[in-house]
């Protein structure tokens, strides 16, 4: 029945289009004319449709617009299976939804959406299965969706989305096979379709899901193939899997599988699935009806898993179910760590760097001080050097100065003082250089001592002696107090006698008058102690810490005579290394020195030094001068030539004519015999021509020709140190060379420059000991 309430039928079966006449009771018939091009199309009419104010035909032939005024067709759509067209030809439901929108439902190829304005027909993208099968029956529902009935089941189309839900029996349908135009939505909007099982009821706002887009749920989750507990402190899951929104996992998790399942009325073991890791797989694994996806080592990041299910009629859900995964970096691979690393590469470049320039200072630093050490040690070897050198011209010099000073004949008073001057000039150089030369030892480590027993009572007397001249003029009163357990220390006689040189010569230095006293006295029963004390100028206390330091010397202050003012007092030409010397050689005794001192005051140095344990064993070093206990000393050679052998004749042996005229003259003015040798071989031919018996040699070591050790080596298979005593003269006295001494038979040694006394004494000495050796024999 058209608007126009005209009832039009059509027929099956070739019986063509009917219209009926009220008027008549007639029916006006429209059939296919293969002469007529605007007879219908085809005369077996599948359905009728009003639409605007024509009628749509469709036929198992195609599509046609009929005009009810004229009763001519337009064969509408020819062109089959050109694009946006039919591809069946066979059309079996026509429907106009609330909107306006012709769809047409074919036998064989799905259904179709008309659009008007292009004349198009574009095909919905239904399941393939249900698409190719016969649309019997279309109706709207109330959500707008349109229901088609199928030889299959019913397909809900949401016109909008596209979205497609297939229902079938197994959802609860009556039947899958509808019959045509069985379908009916009543006036509350409940929908009914007919079907070979029956009617089916719908009221699609109470629909439950249907079965092919059932829910696939996640439900069981392992890690290394084990069972996951919920929240127990180190377990990802808060909650249970399925209804875990977002898994968070760590690198220890590097085995996980996810299982599940398909949530349906008929599920069946026949469920097959699909899954994937978006992010990690390209597309999805179909894996038959396992229900489980492994995953191993998955790299830190976001990842989804997704799984779907096909029932078990073959069909693929319509959605899938997923889970946001979330696999964070291991602590060493986070942000943090590699800023850290990043900090640390700069740390480490900055330090390495820094490093390396300080290497490089260093380097420099270090070749400067190698250079600087060299240059040391060249100065060092260089003063020695030419200390050495000039020991022995001074020698020379001090000798003949003092040996013209005792010259009997010589009474010219102004010519004595100039000689006076010169000696003293010149023993003041030569302790210079000895200092000197001892400095260069200190600060290289090599100042040695041997320890021999030493008598300091003889010793003390010899220094009193030696500094006689320096004493007398300021009249001062030299004073020696010894204890009888105290005679003998245990140490280096040279070198005691260089401390109280040092120490007494000080003391006469910086006094003007008075009295110096030197006590000696037992500090404990390992060591004596010996004070030097004096009456003069003192020292303030706050100079008593660094006065021992090398080249420190204190400035004094004195009143001058004619002014009255305060001057700088003289230091007598001093280097400030005598104390430093001191200290080091009683500390090499392992001694020990300090000073009791304040200014105007007097100065005390007191000094520690081994005691010899037994005296008696120390007679073979003893000097034979006088023992006084308190005794004042004399200035003068002690001329002590009695109960010798009358006139001995001593050999002098030395290739510096000068040395040889000091010591010469020396020993004639005692009165004894000199001959004289420039060399060992000379002096060896002298001995053995036996036309003068010799007594005793005095030989330098170093000569050309034969040096006096070998001259020395050569007389004793033959000359006993008793019968023949050889004295060396060396201007470089080492322990070295001391031992080179006794080593070839020497008796003595003296250094140069010698003094004429520590010469006389010697000489006198070893030809007493001699003479009392062979008057014994
Ligand atoms: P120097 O060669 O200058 O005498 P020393 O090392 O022997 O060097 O002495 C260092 C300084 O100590 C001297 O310059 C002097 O000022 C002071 N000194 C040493 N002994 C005495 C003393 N007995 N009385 C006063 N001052 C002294």
């Amino acid at each position: 029945m058209d608007r126009d309430n005209t009832l039009w039928v059509g027929n099956a079966r070739a019986g063509g289009l009917s219209r009926y006449e009220p008027s008549t009771d007639t029916f006006t018939n429209y059939w296919h004319d293969p002469d007529i091009p605007d007879s219908i199309m085809f005369s077996s009419l599948e359905t009728v449709l009003e639409y605007d104010d024509m009628l749509l035909l469709g036929t198992a032939n195609g599509l046609d617009t009929f005009n009810k005024t004229t009763g001519k067709a337009t064969h509408l759509f020819h062109a089959f299976g050109a694009k946006d067209s039919l591809e069946g030809r066979s059309v079996r439901m026509l429907f106009q939804d609330t909107a306006g929108t012709l769809w047409v439902g074919t036998r064989t190829s799905g259904v179709y959406r008309y659009r008007r304005h292009g004349r198009t027909f574009e095909r919905m993208a239904l399941d393939e299965k249900i698409a190719l099968l016969d649309v019997s029956s279309m109706l709207e529902d109330r959500q707008r969706h349109l229901w088609f009935g199928t030889a299959n089941g019913l397909v809900r189309l949401n016109t909008v989305s596209g979205d497609v839900f297939n229902y079938y029996e197994s959802d609860g349908l009556a039947g899958n096979n509808h019959y045509r135009n069985a379908a009916w939505i009543d006036q509350q909007g409940i929908l009914y379709f007919g079907s070979i099982g029956g009617v089916t009821r719908i009221d699609p706002t109470k629909l439950k899901k249907p079965s092919d887009s059932a829910k696939v749920v996640i439900n069981g989750f392992r890690i290394n193939n084990q069972e996951v507990a919920i929240n127990d402190g180190k377990s990802p899951l808060k909650v249970s899997i399925a209804k875990t929104e977002q898994l968070a996992l760590n690198h220890h998790h590097s085995m996980v599988t996810f299982e599940f399942t398909l949530l349906s009325f008929n599920s069946s073991d026949k469920n097959e699935f699909a899954y994937t890791l978006e992010g990690f797989d390209e597309g999805w694994n179909e894996v038959g009806t396992q229900n489980n996806a492994t995953y191993t080592n998955i790299d830190p990041g976001d990842y989804v898993f997704k799984v779907r299910a096909k029932n078990s009629r073959g069909v693929w859900g319509q959605g899938h179910t997923s889970l946001a995964v979330r696999v964070s970096p291991p602590p060493w691979a986070t942000g943090w760590a590699y800023a850290f690393y990043t900090l640390l590469v700069l740390l480490l470049v900055g330090w390495w760097v820094k490093y390396e320039k300080k290497k490089l200072e260093l380097e420099q630093e270090k070749s400067i001080n190698t250079e600087l050490l060299r240059l040391d040690k060249v100065k060092d070897s260089f003063l020695s050097c030419t200390s050495h050198e000039l020991r022995t011209p001074l020698m020379g010099i001090v000798g003949i100065a003092e040996m013209m000073m005792e010259e009997r004949h010589q009474r010219d008073e102004g010519l004595q003082d100039n000689l006076a001057l010169i000696a003293s000039s010149g023993r003041r150089l030569s302790n210079l250089i000895n200092d000197i030369l001892d400095y260069a030892k200190m600060v290289d480590g090599s100042l040695e001592i041997m320890q021999a027993p030493t008598n300091l009572g003889e010793l003390i007397d010899l220094v009193f002696y030696l500094l006689g001249p320096l004493a007398e003029p300021k009249n001062i009163k030299c004073i020696k107090t010894l204890d009888e357990h105290c005679h003998y220390a245990y140490a280096d006689e040279a070198r005691v006698q260089q401390i109280l040189l040092n120490l007494i010569g000080n003391a006469i230095k910086y006094s003007d008058g008075g009295q110096i006293k030197v006590v000696v006295e037992p500090a404990d029963d390992a060591f004596i102690q010996i004070t030097v004390e004096d009456t003069g100028i003192g020292i303030a206390p706050s100079e008593h810490s660094s006065i021992f330091e090398s080249f420190r010397q204190v400035t004094h202050l004195t009143q001058d005579s004619v002014t009255g003012d305060n001057v700088t007092r003289d230091n007598g030409g001093g280097t400030g290394l005598g104390l430093s010397i001191t200290k080091q050689l009683i500390e090499l005794h392992q001694g020990a020195i300090w000073l009791e001192s304040a200014l105007g005051e007097g100065s005390k140095f007191i000094f520690t030094l081994p005691l010899l344990a037994n005296d008696s064993a120390a007679h073979t070093h003893s000097y034979p001068t006088a023992h006084h206990e308190d005794s004042h000393i004399q200035s003068g050679a002690p001329s002590d030539n009695n109960g010798q052998p009358a006139r001995a004749t001593i050999l002098i042996v030395d290739d510096h004519p000068v040395n040889r005229v000091f010591v010469g003259r020396t020993l004639n003015d005692e009165g004894y015999n000199v001959i004289e040798c420039d060399n060992g071989l000379c002096a060896i031919e002298k001995v053995k021509s036996a036309k003068q018996k010799i007594d005793l040699i005095i030989s330098d070591v170093s000569m050309p020709k034969m040096g006096g050790y070998q001259m020395c080596a050569e007389l004793r298979p033959d000359y006993d140190f008793l019968d023949l005593p050889i004295i060396f003269l060396s201007a470089n006295k080492t322990d070295e060379t001391l031992h080179q001494c006794m080593d070839v038979g020497g008796n003595d040694y003296l250094e140069k420059p010698v003094s004429k006394t520590e010469l006389l004494m010697k000489v006198s000495f070893y030809l007493k000991l001699s003479a009392y050796v062979k008057q014994r024999a």
